[in-house]
C-alpha cells in the first residue's frame, strides 16, 4: 500500500524540516522527488544525497515560492525534463511572530508572499499538467494555528487559515479532473522553525498538547505519503490535523 513507483513529486521548501522527511518519505515509496530550496544549497544536497544513497531518485532545485515568475520557469523545466508531476507538496513556509501592536505591513506582506501567494502560486502552475494527465495530488501545508489561533501569531496564523481556504476552493475546482487538493495542519513540531522559540515558549505549547511531546518531521511526512497515493483517491478538501491532540 501508499507506494508511487513512477511519480513524479515537487516538495517546496523539502531540504530542511517537514519538508525534507516529506522528501524522504515519498522516496521511499518509489516516487522521483523534485527538493525545493531558496538559500540552502548544502541542506538541499545533503537531503537529496540520503535518498539517493537509499537507491531512491531525488535532484534539486532552487527557486523562491515568494517570486512567480521563477518559480514558473522552475517548475515549467521540471515538468519539461520528466514530462509530468504527479505530485505537489506546497510545503515552503516562513514564520515572523510578534504581538498585534508591532505587527509591521513589510512583514505580513513577506509572509503573505511566501505561504499564500507562494503556495497558491505553485498549485496552478503544477495543476497544468495534473489536468493534462486527469489526475494529481497537491498537499497544501497549513499550521495548526490556522485553525485555532495563537497569541503572538496573528500575521502567520492568518496566512496558514488563508492556505485552507485556497486549499478548499482549488479541491472544489479540480474534482472533475480527479485532481485532489488537501491540507496538513501540523501542531508543534521539532524543526528549525520551532528551535527558534524559547524554553518557556516551549513548554507552554507542551502543555497543550495531550500526547505530552513534540512531533517529529516523520510524523506530517506520513501525512503526506498517505495524501499523496492512490489509497487516497477518495479524500479531497480535506485538513488532516496531525498534532498529538493540540486541537481537534
Ligand atoms: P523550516 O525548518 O524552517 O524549513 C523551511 C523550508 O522552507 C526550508 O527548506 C527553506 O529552504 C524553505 N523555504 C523557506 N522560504 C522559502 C521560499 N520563499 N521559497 C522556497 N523555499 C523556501 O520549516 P518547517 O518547520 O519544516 O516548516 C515547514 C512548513 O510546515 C511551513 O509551511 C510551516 O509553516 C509549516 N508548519 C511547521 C510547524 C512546526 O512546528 N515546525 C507547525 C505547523 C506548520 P532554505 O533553507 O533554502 O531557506
Amino acid at each position: 500500500m501508499f507506494r508511487l513507483d513512477g511519480k513524479v513529486a515537487v516538495v517546496t521548501g523539502g531540504s530542511r524540516g517537514i519538508g525534507r522527511a516529506c522528501c524522504e518519505a515519498l522516496a521511499a515509496q518509489g516516487a522521483t522527488v523534485v527538493v525545493n530550496y531558496v538559500k540552502g544549497e548544502q541542506a538541499a544536497r545533503e537531503c537529496a544525497d540520503a535518498i539517493t544513497q537509499k537507491g531512491g531518485h531525488a535532484e534539486i532545485v532552487a527557486f523562491d515560492v515568494a517570486d512567480t515568475s521563477a518559480t514558473e520557469t522552475a517548475l515549467e523545466g521540471v515538468i519539461k525534463k520528466h514530462g509530468k508531476l504527479d505530485i505537489l507538496v506546497a510545503n515552503a513556509g516562513i514564520a515572523i511572530d510578534g504581538l498585534l501592536l508591532r505587527l509591521k505591513d513589510e512583514d505580513m506582506d513577506k509572509l503573505w508572499a511566501t505561504n499564500v501567494r507562494g503556495a497558491v502560486q505553485c498549485a496552478r502552475i503544477a495543476s497544468k499538467p495534473m489536468m493534462r494527465a486527469k489526475t494529481g495530488r497537491i498537499v497544501f501545508m497549513s499550521s495548526v494555528v490556522g485553525e485555532m489561533g495563537n497569541a503572538g501569531q496573528t500575521a502567520y496564523a492568518a496566512t496558514k487559515a488563508a492556505v485552507i481556504g485556497a486549499a478548499k476552493s482549488i479541491a472544489r475546482e479540480y474534482a472533475s479532473r480527479n485532481i485532489t487538493v488537501n491540507v496538513i495542519a501540523p501542531g508543534f513540531i521539532d524543526t528549525d522553525m520551532t528551535h527558534a522559540m524559547n524554553d518557556a515558549q516551549k513548554e507552554a505549547v507542551l502543555k497543550a498538547v495531550p500526547l505530552g511531546r513534540t512531533g517529529a518531521a516523520r510524523d506530517i511526512a506520513t501525512a503526506c505519503v498517505y495524501l499523496a497515493s492512490d489509497e487516497a483517491a477518495y479524500v479531497t478538501g480535506q485538513v488532516l490535523r496531525v498534532n498529538g491532540g493540540m486541537y481537534v
